[in-house]
């Protein structure tokens, strides 16, 4: 029997823009949120097929934003369409500033039973520079208010290396992430694209980043202290309670397959990828129309699927197993990958034993340079 499917439903609207996001998002408009939760169940609807589905993973875009309704909505049409069983994981993603316990509480109602918290900072003054809506104080109540309404599965996110940002002031908020007791967290270093907001900012503020050695200690001090306090880091950005690991992520990271819905949604499914029109009114005219919203799509072929899956499978700690990865790609991964990795295991950055290959932490910081021979 085949592994089964996540779900993944894009929510593109935010209450504001902060200042380095480069998702597919826009602002809030409540008419357009309207008629793209029809679109969303309209698609989910058409799509149904009965298959095995145990993660549903609303992202966006900030998800926390739909009413609980709409939520239950949409889930309603996931389990119509797919056969989702009573205990799978149902995540949604939401920022401090939109809810509240009775919000929460409606949310579980609903249906979700895991919430990823966009925090990114307990420092009120690196929030405001991110262009967040929110304080430490509300993202600490927030996580109050989720367990008063009955949720034992909440994930935090925080960004490191942010403008200004020293070592022992990440550290800071990285001990009141432990302070505060998710259950799990996303640790993601600031990446800056070209012509981010926060680019010109920094310029006028004369806010910068500090060295690239800086972010790499902010990094291993960061899983050296969540180590300590009980957490176990199990991909390049994720550490979890034990059990708590985020089971709709690890399809992406084991490359077991997701289908997707939303705009600008990337779904993968056995060889073929696809990603859906961008625009949030394409995306809906395209349902209603009885179009496809598939933007792009493609087949791999076995070789490329080997590839994805040592890309994405060696961003967990525990690494690939060498054998299974042979059984399922019909490929030998040293035969073909051993001498262009050698380099990097003499480097120290990747490990090869038992039978697995996997990266170390230094490694992980440096993982864009490993993999370069997957690309
Ligand atoms: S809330 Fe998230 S998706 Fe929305 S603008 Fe901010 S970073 Fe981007």
């Amino acid at each position: 029997m085949s592994t089964p499917l996540g779900l993944y439903v894009h929510v593109p609207f935010c209450s504001a823009i902060c200042h380095y996001c480069n998702f597919n998002r826009g602002l809030m408009d409540a008419a357009l949120k309207a008629a793209y939760v029809d679109a969303l169940c309209t698609h989910v609807r058409r799509e149904a097929d009965g298959a095995a589905v145990d993660t549903i993973y609303f992202g966006g875009g900030t998800p926390s934003l739909l009413e609980p309704a709409e939520v239950a909505r949409v889930i309603g049409a996931c389990r119509e369409a797919f056969a989702v069983p009573a205990d799978a994981e149902v995540t949604l993603e939401a920022n401090p500033e939109t809810v509240d316990e009775a919000r929460l509480a409606a949310l579980r109602e609903a249906g979700i039973t895991r919430l990823s918290f966009g925090v990114q900072s307990f420092d009120d003054a690196e929030l405001r520079r991110l262009g967040r809506l929110h304080s430490a104080a509300r993202a600490i109540e927030a996580l109050r208010e989720a367990r008063r309404a009955g949720f034992d599965n909440v994930s935090l996110d925080l960004m490191m290396w942010l403008p200004g940002q020293t070592v022992a002031q990440w550290l800071t908020s990285v001990d009141a992430l432990i302070a505060a007791g998710p259950d799990h967290a996303s640790l993601y270093l600031l990446e800056l694209y070209p012509n981010a907001p926060l680019q010109e900012l920094m310029a006028r503020e004369q806010w910068s980043q500090t060295p690239d050695d800086d972010a790499a200690d902010m990094y291993e001090a960061a899983m050296d202290r969540l180590e300590a306090a009980g957490w176990r880091q199990y991909e390049i950005s994720n550490v979890a309670r034990p059990g708590r690991e985020s089971r709709h992520n690890l399809k992406y990271w084991q490359d077991t397959g997701w289908l997707a819905f939303g705009c600008g949604a990337h779904g993968s499914r056995d060889d073929r990828r696809w990603r859906h029109v961008a625009d949030t009114r394409a995306y809906i005219d395209r349902v209603a129309a009885g179009a496809d919203p598939v933007a792009e799509a493609r087949r791999l072929d076995r070789a490329a699927r080997l590839a994805e899956a040592l890309f994405m499978g060696l961003r967990l700690a525990e690494g690939v197993d060498l054998d299974s990865y042979r059984v399922r790609f019909g490929d030998d991964v040293w035969t073909r990958y051993g001498e262009a990795l050698m380099p990097s295991i003499e480097a120290g950055l990747l490990v090869r034993e038992s039978g697995r290959l996997r990266l170390t932490r230094r490694g992980m910081l440096l993982a864009n340079e490993v993999m370069q021979v997957f690309v």
